[in-house]
């Protein structure tokens, strides 16, 4: 087959902004040194930019939740230097993880059981200290079962880091009562937003995710993250709209005058979803283009008033600076980076 022809999107990734985004936190983590969550393919980035960008700037413990995900990482990365949040749901993740080296997160009693009966050998432990989603209950800490595994790094993750809540100081409290019944090689609480909370919650190593990113939870990280992906869409079409003309579906916008509109490719797919609604813009060397009416399946419309010269294949920003994004779209800044989808060129951002 033919090559492929350029995307009308593409996403510029910045490889300078990851590295110096993970040496950042690293460098927040009071003693401990930063791993790096990149399940859901990096956040949506893409594995094959973000984990070598990552490794090159000296990262060495990398998180995916699903086993397809590890298939996925494993080729980029010492197997030693991959765990899976989800653990071994089925004996088939067992074998995957004896096959390949990839270290299982142990979520439970019937995870530690299924891993131990399998062959077991080296894995994490996650503990439960309030987020109720995966990890063993700290009702269950004593369990002989546990006693058995080999723990390279016993984990808790945080549910409110983001806020000023009680929540984090209580959590700490009970990841330290449920350190002193395990002998782990290293012990890990902090998220991105953990990092901010300070060296109380850095233990041995801090599992970042979204900050890597350019994601900002807490107001402290806001000078020190540095945006990481720059969607760009083209316009594939210009039209003239005449006064009382009405645009996209349902016709919710109307041209009070005679203008110029640009039909530009980016959807719901692309992760640009209609809660963008009438606050969107997108924009060419700073100048805002409104949207105008709904984003319509592949398809946004913008006012190039601001912009008359602009031309059909010229490529516009979209403004994906995330807290301003979040507050924008009403999405949230995990849910800006991973529904970006799978239409973009993934391309290095030049400098
Ligand atoms: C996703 C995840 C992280 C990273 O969290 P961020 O808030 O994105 O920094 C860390 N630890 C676990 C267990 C996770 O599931």
């Amino acid at each position: 087959m033919a090559d492929l022809p350029p995307s009308s999107l593409r996403l510029l990734l910045d490889e300078g902004a990851i590295a110096a985004n993970w040496r950042t936190l690293s460098g927040l983590s009071g003693g401990a040194v930063a791993g790096a969550a990149v399940k859901a393919n990096a956040y949506g980035l893409g594995v094959e930019f973000a984990v070598p960008a990552l490794r090159e700037a000296g990262c060495a413990d990398f998180y995916v939740a699903h086993w397809g995900e590890a298939a996925k990482v494993a080729p980029l990365v010492k197997p030693t230097e991959l765990s899976v949040l989800h653990g071994p749901l089925t004996d088939e993740h067992v074998a995957f993880a004896i096959a390949t080296g990839v270290r299982p997160v142990i979520n439970s009693l019937q995870q530690a059981k299924r891993w131990l009966d399998g062959g077991g050998g080296i894995c994490d432990l996650m503990i439960d200290t309030g987020i109720n989603r995966l990890g063993v209950a700290m009702a269950d800490i004593s369990e002989p079962v546990l006693q058995e595994l080999q723990i390279e790094t016993l984990m808790s993750h945080l549910s409110s880091a983001d806020e000023d809540s009680a929540a984090n100081a209580a959590q700490l409290g009970l990841f330290r009562q449920a350190s002193a019944q395990f002998s782990p090689r290293r012990r890990s609480l902090a998220n991105s937003a953990g990092i901010a909370l300070g060296a109380d919650y850095a233990f041995d190593i801090t599992r970042p995710g979204l900050s890597l990113y350019g994601g900002v939870p807490r107001p402290e990280l806001a000078e020190a993250i540095r945006q990481v992906a720059f969607p760009q869409a083209a316009i594939m079409q210009l039209r003239k709209l005449a006064a009382g003309d009405r645009v996209g579906y349902n016709g919710e916008y109307t041209a009070r005058r005679d203008m110029l509109a640009g039909i530009v490719s980016l959807g719901y797919a692309d992760g640009f979803l209609r809660s963008w609604g009438a606050r969107g813009a997108l924009s060419s060397n700073g100048r805002m283009l409104p949207l105008l009416g709904k984003v319509s399946m592949d398809m946004v419309v913008v006012d190039l008033g601001g912009a008359p010269d602009l031309k059909e294949g010229d490529w516009l920003d979209v403004p994906y600076h995330l807290p301003d994004a979040a507050r924008t779209s009403g999405l949230s800044q995990y849910e800006l980076l991973t529904t970006l989808g799978k239409r973009y060129d993934r391309q290095s951002k030049p400098a």
